[in-house]
């Protein structure tokens, strides 16, 4: 069976990010978490911003940006001290914690109980892996409850739950007209229908 890390890790931090990020709320290693995400998702549109520039045009106060935010994110990183590791088992969400694992220390706290610590550090290492693999966009708060993550396996998906959709839904401007419209054209679509079949 083909385990490589590197098959692993692509598969499975999305689904350990979630897990862990949901785990966690409400602690300070969350905030640390959930800000690193908000970074590096911004991190990775402006980098991609820059790459598309024009040849030879220098749109130098992004690229300052870009500099300076790449050495502020590194040194939030510098917490984190990891070493090699291999896990038996597959672990919240997959095999993460098989090639580096963060050790355990105040400035690293354990966020979930399991088999052995799943420490802030590898949450971050996840994150900071799926951002190298473009693959950030993944992990993602629900946009009507901002209370739940969840894996979006595709960049249309935007809720937690079946409920969350419908609510983000009803709370959009124009609702009861869109509703009564479809009503009407679902009315519509009927009538002609049975007017088709006939009366067999
Ligand atoms: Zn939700």
């Amino acid at each position: 069976m083909d385990t490589s890390t590197a098959v692993t890790h692509k598969t499975s931090d999305v689904m350990f990010a979630v897990r862990c990020l949901n785990g966690c709320k409400g602690t300070a290693a969350y905030e640390r978490l959930t800000s690193l995400h908000r970074d590096l998702v911004e991190f990775k549109a402006k980098a991609d911003e820059q790459r598309r520039s024009p040849k030879g045009t220098l749109n130098v106060p992004l690229m300052g940006w870009l500099d300076g935010q790449h050495r502020e994110i590194s040194e939030r990183l510098a917490r984190y001290h990891f070493r090699p590791g291999i896990n038996w088992h597959s672990a919240v969400g997959g095999e993460c914690r098989s090639s580096l694992v963060a050790i355990l220390s105040r400035k690293n706290p354990q966020i979930i109980k399991a088999s052995f610590p799943i420490t802030e550090g590898d949450v971050a290492m996840a994150l900071v892996r799926l951002y190298a693999d473009g693959d950030l966009g993944k992990v993602r708060l629900c946009e009507n409850c901002h209370n739940r993550w969840r894996v979006a396996a595709h960049s249309n998906y935007r809720f937690c739950s079946k409920e969350c959709r419908v609510q983000f839904d009803e709370n959009r401007p124009g609702y009861h007209e869109r509703k009564k419209k479809n009503q009407r054209q679902y009315r519509k679509t009927l009538k002609e229908m049975r007017a088709k079949g006939g009366d067999r």
